[in-house]
């Protein structure tokens, strides 16, 4: 499979060449040049196929011949060793529950999918992979713990001291070995302004720098595999299907749109957003129109310019009528989150976390556009990872999972920078 670059100056490449490199020279994002729809035959018996069977499916014309068919179906095993559980919280509505993974973030998938495709391209290499990172949160940790042990990749994580929780903190500098973490003494502004300025200084070409986060389209990819996953439990009631994903940078509903691009039957996306309303105001207006972030209950969702828009753009032509076919985008403040919180534990016994609450909030008003549908929200994390809001609002007392129990008495290990200059030392010695 070719992927060229959405800046469209780019030569096209091979998928190894797109996951190696991240961001294509151009700056642009990578997307498949051909996207060949899944056999009908493959949706009707979905119940019959195991969640690896129908990865493998999914992914398999998207890496090609480039991973031979064993070693690949490996891959999704290793990424794919926990479940993904649907939660009924009330009639007709689901919570696709994705934080089952080892640190209880959905970003489990593509980091674990991710690390295995570098290795099995680095095998015969005497070159090394640097994966650069910088995390306001979750992302973090699922790249420390999906790379943990990784052959021919080193890690460096960034993160802004005193600004992410202690679980989030301990998940991402307890694990040693082939994982490094950097405290940056700023916001995480700092920390991305650093990263993006070391992917461009040429005196550190010789560490083949690479991003973690969805630009990667090895990251982004297997993210679709869960909207199968969901569709092979949701059939039996045979309706049609709402889908809300609590968006950021909107990785994840670009990784559902392309499912049904496969001819996965959703009827209709929704994108959730908090206070960070890019893509809500741009389906209004027409007018696409970034704005830095605002701090939010919802943190990781905290994103003034989403950077998977312009893939989603790419596979809606660009076009707004093609858009308001089945896409819609709405977006909800903190009151309104906790009001959300409240109600699910209230009248149903769920426990939510803030960016499972934004994307209830938004599947809740579609359903009312389609009241012959059934409709799930993605709950993007664990509540333990979000417990301080969580327990204050629902008066609750949360009990610790043993996955964050494991790094509680960890010891905590990292080196403290505070300018670029101290960045491209450490990497460079
Ligand atoms: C990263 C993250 C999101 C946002 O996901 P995108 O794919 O960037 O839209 C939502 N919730 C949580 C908990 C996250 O960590």
């Amino acid at each position: 499979m070719k992927y060229y670059s959405l800046n469209r100056n780019a030569p096209e490449v091979s998928f190894e060449a797109a996951v190696i490199q991240g961001l294509a020279p151009d700056k642009g994002l990578y997307f498949p040049k051909e996207i060949t729809a899944l056999p009908v035959s493959f949706f009707e018996n979905i119940e019959s196929l195991s969640n690896e069977n129908i990865a493998f499916e999914a992914i398999s014309q998207f890496v090609g011949n480039e991973i031979p068919e064993n070693k690949l179906r490996q891959i999704i095993k290793e990424t794919l060793s926990f479940d993904f559980p649907l939660a009924e919280v009330e009639e007709n509505i689901y919570s696709l529950e994705l934080f089952h993974g080892p640190t209880m973030a959905f970003k489990d998938v593509g980091a674990r999918f991710m690390s295995r495709c570098l290795a099995y391209f680095n095998q015969n290499k005497d070159q090394k992979n640097t994966v650069l990172v910088a995390t306001s949160g979750d992302t973090g940790g699922a790249v420390a713990s999906g790379f943990l042990g990784v052959k021919g990749v080193d890690v460096v994580i960034l993160y802004p001291s005193g600004k992410v929780s202690d679980i989030q903190e301990r998940q991402l500098t307890t694990l040693g070995q082939n994982i490094r973490a950097l405290e940056v003494d700023g916001v995480f502004d700092d920390c991305q302004d650093m990263v993006k300025k070391a992917f461009l200084d040429n005196d550190l070409d010789f560490k083949n720098l690479t991003s973690a986060n969805s630009i990667n389209i090895a990251r982004w990819l297997p993210q679709m595999f869960y909207f199968f996953f969901a569709y092979k439990q949701l059939k039996k009631h045979n309706k049609p299907l709402v889908v809300s994903c609590p968006s950021g940078n909107f990785g994840n509903i670009c990784a559902g749109i392309l499912a049904k691009k496969l001819g996965l039957p959703i009827a209709h996306f929704v994108a959730s957003t908090n206070v960070n309303d890019t893509v809500p105001k741009f389906l209004e207006s027409g007018k696409y129109d970034p704005k830095p972030s605002k701090a939010t209950i919802s943190n990781a969702m905290d994103v003034g310019n989403p950077s998977n828009f312009i893939r989603i753009q790419e596979m809606y032509d660009d076009d707004l009528a093609k858009f308001e076919k089945d896409f819609s985008s709405y977006s909800f403040d903190d009151e309104q989150t906790k009001v959300a919180l409240k109600n699910m534990y209230d009248h149903n016994s769920y426990i939510a976390e803030p960016h499972g609450a934004v994307g209830y909030l938004g599947l809740k008003k579609e359903l009312q556009n389609h009241p012959e549908a059934i409709g799930f929200f993605l709950e993007t994390a664990h509540p333990i990872k979000f417990s301080d809001i969580v327990e204050e609002t629902l008066n609750i007392k949360l009990s610790i999972p043993y996955q964050i129990e494991s790094v509680l008495d960890k010891e905590k290990i990292s080196t403290k920078i505070k300018t670029y200059e101290e960045l491209k030392a450490f990497l460079k010695a």
